[in-house]
């Protein structure tokens, strides 16, 4: 499977999804997304196409290689037009019962020395695995957003994964360009564990009113050197997304520390969801 790896499936054209398409496109793989959401799936391709312009004005690459990695990418609303692929990368919407349901049917629809990943940000890749026949054949395959920019990519071994499906998931990550970290299972893996709950604390800061958005966000770049604020992250991010990260560390470690800020929730049920919907601790018109 290492070396001969050539055809990728993604199941979600989010931001996630789109990313990953490209990255994997640009690396010269051949790529299917799928969406149960048609305009989802436009948005994928135009956003990719977008991003691939934007890539030849900066002298990234060449406009015949964007065209050419365009042409790698389809889109399909059918979960079994990825039977044939020798990797699949669910990116779907961070809800356990919706990832359940994704995995249980890939596992009947994608032929069985294929491997599948999670992108999830939280859930247990272990529980993940439980759903499939043969769970060693599931990773966890952490990207970090924006896909495209970012070189992470944590790798989660649940307590079923084989090693020949971890080696393979690690070398994916190294051919489309990024740096693996190895991590063993556990709730947020290792940079969300670490990041949420700060995310969470600049929320709290903000509704006790110590200060604005703009003065908690300068204060973390100027004070902490970080590149974004937690705020304009969290915007990034999503707020739907930090939120359900944020209830997977409550529940599963079942401790106080990790509650979720009221003011993170009381925007989700508003539908300020950052970036994607337009608005969240900042305007995006
Ligand atoms: P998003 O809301 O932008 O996209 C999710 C997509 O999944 C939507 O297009 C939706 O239509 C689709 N979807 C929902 N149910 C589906 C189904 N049953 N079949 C097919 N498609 C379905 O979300 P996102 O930010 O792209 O996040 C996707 C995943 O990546 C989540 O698990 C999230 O935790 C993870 N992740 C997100 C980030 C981030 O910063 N946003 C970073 C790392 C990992």
């Amino acid at each position: 499977m290492k070396s001969d790896m050539q055809t990728i499936g993604i199941v979600g054209a989010g931001q996630m999804g789109s990313g990953i398409a490209l990255v994997c496109a640009i690396a010269g793989l051949d790529v299917i997304v799928t969406d149960l959401d048609e305009h989802a799936l436009k948005r994928c391709i135009e956003g990719i196409a977008a991003n691939l312009d934007r890539m030849i004005s900066k002298g990234k690459t060449m406009p015949a290689e964007a065209a050419a990695a365009l042409e790698r990418i389809k889109g399909s609303t059918l979960l079994t037009d990825l039977a044939d692929r020798d990797f699949v990368i669910e990116a779907a919407t961070e809800n356990i019962q919706i990832k359940e349901g994704i995995l249980k049917k890939l596992d009947a629809i994608v032929r069985p020395n294929a491997i599948i990943a999670t992108n999830t940000s939280s859930v247990s890749v272990t529980k993940l695995g439980a759903m499939l026949d043969d769970p060693s054949r599931l990773t966890g395959m952490h990207f970090f957003n924006p896909v495209p920019s970012m070189a992470l990519v944590e790798v989660i071994r649940g307590i079923q994964t084989s090693d020949a499906t971890f080696d393979a998931t690690v070398d994916l990550a190294k051919r489309i360009g990024k740096t693996a970290i190895c991590v063993r299972n556990s709730p947020g893996f290792v940079v969300n564990r670490i990041l949420i709950p700060m995310i969470n604390e600049a929320i709290f800061v903000l509704h006790e009113g110590h200060a604005s958005a703009e003065e908690i966000d300068e204060g973390m770049k100027l004070g902490a050197n970080h590149p974004i604020g937690p705020l304009a992250l969290a915007d990034l991010i999503g707020l739907d997304t930090t939120l359900a990260i944020m209830n997977v560390l409550y529940r599963d470690f079942n401790d106080p520390k990790y509650r979720p800020a009221p003011l993170l929730k009381e925007m989700v049920d508003a539908g300020y969801l950052g970036r994607k919907s337009g608005q969240g601790f900042y305007p995006y018109p």
